[in-house]
């Protein structure tokens, strides 16, 4: 039995939080004065499981599981999207609420981590059920959510519709308008300019940084991009618009390849029409396999989790990898890619614009005064590249990788905040 796990999770059988303790276990001989606290790390403050039944458009009931975790707390209210997959498991959420603790620490929010999802195949059910299976949801976690105590926001397969029934259903049992429960809002509901492009958009930034710190140009660079949804799309087109080359494109239907730099505008009407980037015009089309041997300077991964593996990192031709999507590169890929001499810039980091820019939402939710796109872009772009440079400097100094200066960081401002609290009662 580990010690470090609670006995609720199975030690053979931990997934993706066993994938975080090996994280938090490669930080604690840098954490110093503070590593007596690091079981803090380990323990997700509070969890809870929700059953949640709603009626079928057919008449009859079904149930769901539903999840919300807070990770930590010591910094501010819990922070955390919210998502709809068959996979979901307390696992996973555990995971993602505690990277989500790394990722608002690293970029220094005043938010905490959380993470919530509802096990279920979104694409299985109708508008209306997907709106019952969420106001019950809510409903369910009652107090454990609040502006002021945890703050969900969109996740895979969940969107500002989602969000809008979620703000909804919370104010009304509150007999209160509170915009600020939820982010990722449409704007008529108190939403922030930007969000939608944010992740995308600190996704470039990150490339951009890197790039230049390196000495190399984004003028010319050839990128890969794994994932044309979000993330993915913004990512390649702001990149594209200055200077640099998507020569492949992967989706969920397979991969295309243009040593010359696909037309991204052409490659979106194609994407709209078909549901794929496969079958591009003036592309090659090539298998999802052979996407990871593209000859690129950069890739970015940003479509699912677990995408480089020790299978294809050797393949891996970039020298630059921005992870764009949530826990694409496994430890043991990790480990190679950094004996390669491949730079990697963590999705704690890579893909924090768009938990950036749901902080906006709240202040300006709180404040019900609402910002420019210009003034909410500025705004992302400072924070990311203050948090960028904190996390290169360190990396440089302790001769560490910029995921383990991530995690250095992130765990010492948490660890800070724990000890300045003291412990109640
Ligand atoms: P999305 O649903 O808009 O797009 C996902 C893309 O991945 C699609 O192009 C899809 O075709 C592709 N894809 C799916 N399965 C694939 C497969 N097997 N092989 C190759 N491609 C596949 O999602 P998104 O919002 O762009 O999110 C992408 C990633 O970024 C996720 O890991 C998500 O958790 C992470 N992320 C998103 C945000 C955000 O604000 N949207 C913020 C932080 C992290």
């Amino acid at each position: 039995m580990n010690a470090s796990l609670p006995s609720y999770l199975n030690s053979e059988d931990v997934g993706p939080w066993g994938n975080y303790l090996s994280q938090v276990d490669r930080v604690a001989p840098h954490l110093g004065d503070f590593q007596h606290l690091l079981e803090t790390l380990k323990r997700p403050r509070r969890i809870l499981v929700v059953d949640v039944p709603i009626r079928l458009d057919n008449g009859t009931m079904a149930h769901f599981e539903g999840y919300r975790v807070q990770h930590n707390t010591s910094r501010g209210p819990g922070k955390g999207g919210v998502r709809f997959h068959p996979d979901v498991c307390l696992s996973e959420v555990m995971a993602l609420s505690a990277w989500m603790s790394i990722k608002n620490a690293a970029m220094n929010l005043p938010f905490g981590g959380a993470k919530g999802g509802i096990r279920i195949d979104p694409k299985l059910y109708s508008r209306a059920e997907l709106e019952r299976v969420t106001r019950r949801y809510t409903s369910e976690l009652g107090g454990f959510i609040g502006p002021q105590v945890d703050i969900p926001a969109p996740d895979v397969n969940t969107d500002a519709q989602v969000m809008a029934w979620m703000m909804d259903t919370y104010a009304m049992n509150q007999g209160a308008n509170t915009t600020g429960v939820v982010t990722g809002k449409p704007v008529e509901l108190g939403g922030s300019q930007g969000r939608k492009e944010a992740t995308g958009m600190g996704v470039f930034f990150a490339t951009r940084e890197t790039l230049t710190r390196q000495g190399l140009q984004l003028d010319g660079c050839r990128v890969a991009v794994q994932g044309f949804g979000n993330v993915g799309s913004v990512a390649a087109k702001l990149l594209q618009a200055h200077g640099a080359l998507i020569v492949a494109l992967a989706d969920h239907g397979g991969a295309i390849y243009q040593p010359n730099g696909i037309d991204l505008d052409v490659a979106t009407e194609h994407h709209r029409a078909a549901g794929s980037v496969v079958g591009c015009p003036q592309c090659e089309a090539i298998s999802a396999d052979a996407f990871w041997n593209t000859p690129c300077d950069v890739l970015i991964p940003a479509a699912l989790e677990n995408q480089i593996t020790e299978h294809n990192a050797m393949r891996i031709q970039a020298k630059v990898i921005v992870e764009g999507a949530n826990g694409p590169t496994t430890t043991g890929a990790d480990d190679l890619l950094e004996d390669m001499g491949v730079t990697i810039v963590p999705d704690v980091v890579a893909n924090a614009g768009g938990v950036i820019v749901s902080y906006f939402e709240w202040v300006q939710d709180f404040a019900s005064y609402f910002w420019t796109e210009d003034e909410v872009n500025q705004r992302l772009e400072h924070i990311m590249l203050g948090a960028f440079d904190a996390i290169w400097r360190l990396a440089q100094e302790r001769g560490i990788s910029l995921r383990t200066a991530t995690f250095v960081i992130a765990c010492e401002r948490i660890l800070r905040a724990r000890q300045l609290r003291g412990l109640y009662p």
